[in-house]
């Protein structure tokens, strides 16, 4: 029986799909948190559960060729990153096996041939929106990242993932914060303002949005807050209150109050504008949108003659991307700021052969089907649960020639290519690319053609 506390020798074997080391002691899986496969190390068991333990490095007899020293100081704490001890290589290598396990084990596809890992030349200050928690430390506020399944607030000054500016913005609203005495939101207590600080860049056109979000749309002393930020930002072009008072994880709330300058940032991906509100999707790593959307069209085959359907298409990114290349673009959205914004990103971006439609897509697409109307081109990008099998068996029905499935989960991912898969669809290609460096996470796009 293993116990908490005792310490082991344990040979890594392996790697959970959240970056953990796998060993065993006495056949039971040890979960190392910060091992990687191929290592032998000391670690002292921290906790102790039915089928398996968790266990902490004391120290290492052999370390892996891959291992790195994390370049963030907080990574320990920070629940933000969990692959900085890897080199990038090696997390890119490790999210092409996380892949292929699951296409293999949930869906079904023994030997599937996935293509390396797309990853950044530079994997550094990559993203384009910030979401700072607020709350109280020992001396006073602070803003940070969450721990990792906690809400204790790691305080950061600089995180090697953001956009500059987006540390800058958060450490200047810290600071009228202190200054001015704003109560900062208590989580137990309910009391309390400030609850997050959201930052949000277009990397492309220099435009930076900072949101409040606040238990009450009142700020006192807000003119001092405009005018400290409009000193320090460069770029600055919105500041807008975000009111939230409900309980609960959910970092926003559904009320906007512009304090400064416009409602909206626009940024631009390739040839095409897009506009950015406060509630919107909008991908987080700009430069690896690009080659993911590249990626999507091209798989997508496009002639000029086919009609296609984006489903689940945000602010219709990927539709107007298809646009130049097809006859005619459908997509389908549940947020209706969502398809607002794609039909002026369309007007925008003077393309007049994108249509969009406000609803779940298990319920459009089955009632455009209905209605005689059929895609020769079917492009998904479900949120992480993945699509609704009656939107798969619509599609099967429908039978267009090739399907694009963009997922940032590879175990629905899986599921789903099963159903597809069962029914005379067939996957040609998968290419996983590098949106989240650092992470676990993995997005992929793969093309899927009919037989
Ligand atoms: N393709 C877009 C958005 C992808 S995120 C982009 O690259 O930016 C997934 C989107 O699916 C979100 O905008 C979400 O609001 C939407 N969504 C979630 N469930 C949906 C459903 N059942 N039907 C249609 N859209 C849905």
């Amino acid at each position: 029986m293993i116990a908490k506390n005792q310490v082991f020798e344990i040979e890594i074997t392996g790697q959970t799909h959240e970056g953990l080391g796998v060993g065993r002691v006495d056949g039971m899986a040890v979960f190392v948190q910060g091992a990687i496969a191929g290592e032998k190390v000391v670690a002292k068991i921290i906790k102790v559960l039915k089928n398996y333990a968790v266990a902490r490095i004391e120290s290492f007899i052999e370390k892996s060729p891959d291992r790195t020293e994390p370049f963030c100081p907080v990574y320990k704490r920070c629940g933000g990153c969990n692959l900085q001890h890897m080199t990038y290589e090696r997390t890119l290598q490790f999210k092409r096996q996380v892949v292929i396990d699951n296409l293999e084990r949930i869906g079904g596809l023994e030997g599937i041939h996935v293509e390396p890992v797309i990853g950044m030349e530079t994997p550094r200050r990559y993203r384009n929106k910030a979401q700072y928690p607020v709350g109280m430390g020992d001396n006073g506020p602070i803003a940070g990242f969450f721990a990792p399944r906690s809400h204790e607030i790691i305080q950061t000054e600089e995180c090697g993932i953001q956009h500059p500016t987006s540390d800058l913005a958060k450490n200047t609203v810290l600071e009228f914060i202190r200054a001015n005495r704003i109560p900062v939101y208590d989580e137990l207590t309910h009391k309390g303002l400030i609850r997050h600080v959201v930052v949000k860049v277009g990397f492309a056109t220099g435009e930076v949005m900072v949101i409040l979000v606040s238990t009450s749309s009142i700020i006192p002393k807000k003119d001092k807050l405009v005018s400290l930020l409009k000193e320090r930002i460069p770029g600055l072009a919105s500041i807008v209150v975000n009111v939230n008072d409900k309980t609960g994880n959910v970092i926003l709330g559904s009320k906007n109050i512009t304090l400064y300058g416009k409602d909206t940032i626009e940024d631009k991906l390739g040839d095409l504008f897009f506009e950015i509100s406060p509630l919107s999707f909008y991908q987080i790593n700009p430069e690896q949108t690009l080659v993911l959307y590249n990626k999507a069209v091209e798989y997508a085959g496009l002639t000029g003659k086919e009609t296609v359907f984006d489903l689940y298409c945000g602010i219709g990114t990927i539709s107007l991307f298809a646009a130049g290349k097809a006859k005619k673009v459908i997509g389908v959205e549940s947020v209706p700021e969502a398809v607002e914004a794609a039909r002026r990103n369309a007007e925008r971006n003077r393309i007049n052969h994108a249509e969009f439609y406000c609803g779940n897509a298990e319920d459009v697409v089955p009632e455009l089907y209905r209605q005689g109307m059929k895609a020769d081109v079917v492009i998904v990008d479900p949120p992480r649960k993945g699509c609704d099998e009656v939107l798969l068996k619509t599609l099967i029905e429908m039978a267009p020639q090739r399907i694009v499935y963009v997922s940032c989960n590879p175990s629905t991912l899986a599921r789903d290519m099963k159903v597809l898969h069962g029914s005379g669809y067939e996957p040609q290609k998968v290419q996983p690319v590098d949106m989240f460096p650092w992470t676990n996470h993995v997005e992929c796009v793969v093309l899927i053609t009919r037989l």
